[in-house]
């Protein structure tokens, strides 16, 4: 994996329109482009290595700047003081992103959303509007997402210290409930410099990787199937930061051939809804050949360093919103 140092290496900011929304005086994106050529930089075609005092917009997250690594021109800056910029790499905006894709309206739940990088940007993503329920079960993250929530003016987010797998489908307050994001604890194998990252779990616990993996993979699982469950989701999407087939495409695979997956009807979107443009899909020898499916791989994302993201995985479970209210 890449390291500091490495061309791989960037670092990037997302506007948040949130503050634009809400605030006195310009947090525009035009604003912030030019804020940056006063301090010097200039705005160049999207290309790697990025020269010093440039940075480009992302070609496929358009609220999205890149930098190179050496970069650092927030700290201390109103921008970044203020919760109009945001530093998350490239692919961690890919989930919201991916799942808010044609959102009209609907209410959202983000099963295990802290620190809440990506609630955050789902509620951007939803102008501010509907609701976002941010289930979080541990206490001390629990304070950083609402501390995170509060600086990037997310008004329509609900967070909740909860355990997600207790909160009941059938419950009123999540009839609306359209979009979920699944983003559980995960082995962290793709992020950059932490290749390490599972060998310390595992040694902690005295567990062997493989007997961790499958753990994970487990309650990755079950976090999907009680999903599935909720009557009007329409869109889940899943993601880890990890590069374990075990975690990645074997889990997609299991929930597809869950009873919960057959009985109400979900299905994995197609390229055309799951960033088409991005052309790095998942492992064919992972999902293909299974009962008879091909394809299915290119229904799924995975990033690696040499595309200068984090090592990540997204996949997006769909279905027909008749096909929902039939089989309810
Ligand atoms: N989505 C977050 C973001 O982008 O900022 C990162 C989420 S992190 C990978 C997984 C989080 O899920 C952790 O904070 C963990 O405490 C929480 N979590 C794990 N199991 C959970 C559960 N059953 N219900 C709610 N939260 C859970």
């Amino acid at each position: 994996l890449g390291k500091k140092g490495d061309a791989s290496v960037v670092r990037y900011v997302r506007w948040n329109p949130n503050v634009d929304y809400h605030r006195a005086g310009d947090w525009s994106f035009n604003a912030l482009l030019q804020h940056l050529d006063g301090l010097g930089f200039s705005k160049v075609e999207p290309g790697f290595p990025i020269p010093d005092k440039s940075y480009f917009v992302d070609p496929h997250i358009d609220c999205l700047l890149c930098f190179s690594a050496t970069t650092n021109w927030w700290n201390s800056d109103i921008w970044y003081t203020s919760g109009a910029i945001i530093l998350q790499d490239k692919a961690s905006c890919f989930p919201a992103r991916i799942l808010m894709e044609g959102w009209k309206e609907g209410d959202c739940l983000d099963a295990t959303a802290a620190p809440g990088n990506k609630t955050s940007f789902i509620s951007a993503l939803m102008a501010n509007r509907s609701k976002v329920y941010a289930f979080e079960r541990s206490g001390v993250r629990y304070k950083t997402l609402e501390t995170m929530l509060a600086r990037a003016e997310c008004r329509n987010v609900l967070p909740r210290r909860a355990d997600f797998t207790n909160a009941s489908p059938e419950s009123d307050e999540f009839a609306r409930v359209t979009h979920i994001l699944l983003d559980p604890s995960c082995s962290g194998s793709g992020i950059v410099n932490r290749l390490d990252y599972l060998v310390d779990q595992a040694v902690e616990e005295s567990e062997t990787i493989g007997e961790r993996l499958e753990k994970l993979a487990a309650f990755q699982l079950q976090m999907i199937v009680h999903a599935f469950q909720f009557p009007a989701a329409e869109r889940i999407v899943y993601s880890t930061c990890s590069i374990h087939a075990e975690e990645d495409e074997q889990v997609v695979m299991a929930a597809l051939s869950s009873p919960s997956a057959r009985e109400r009807g979900w299905k994995l979107a197609p390229r055309a809804e799951v960033l088409p443009a991005w052309e790095r899909r998942g492992r064919p020898d992972e999902m293909d050949g299974v009962e008879g499916q091909s394809g299915l791989a290119e229904s799924v994302i995975r990033c690696l360093p040499e595309d200068h993201t984090n090592g990540f995985f997204v996949a997006c479970f769909v279905r027909g919103l008749a096909d929902a209210k039939k089989r309810n």
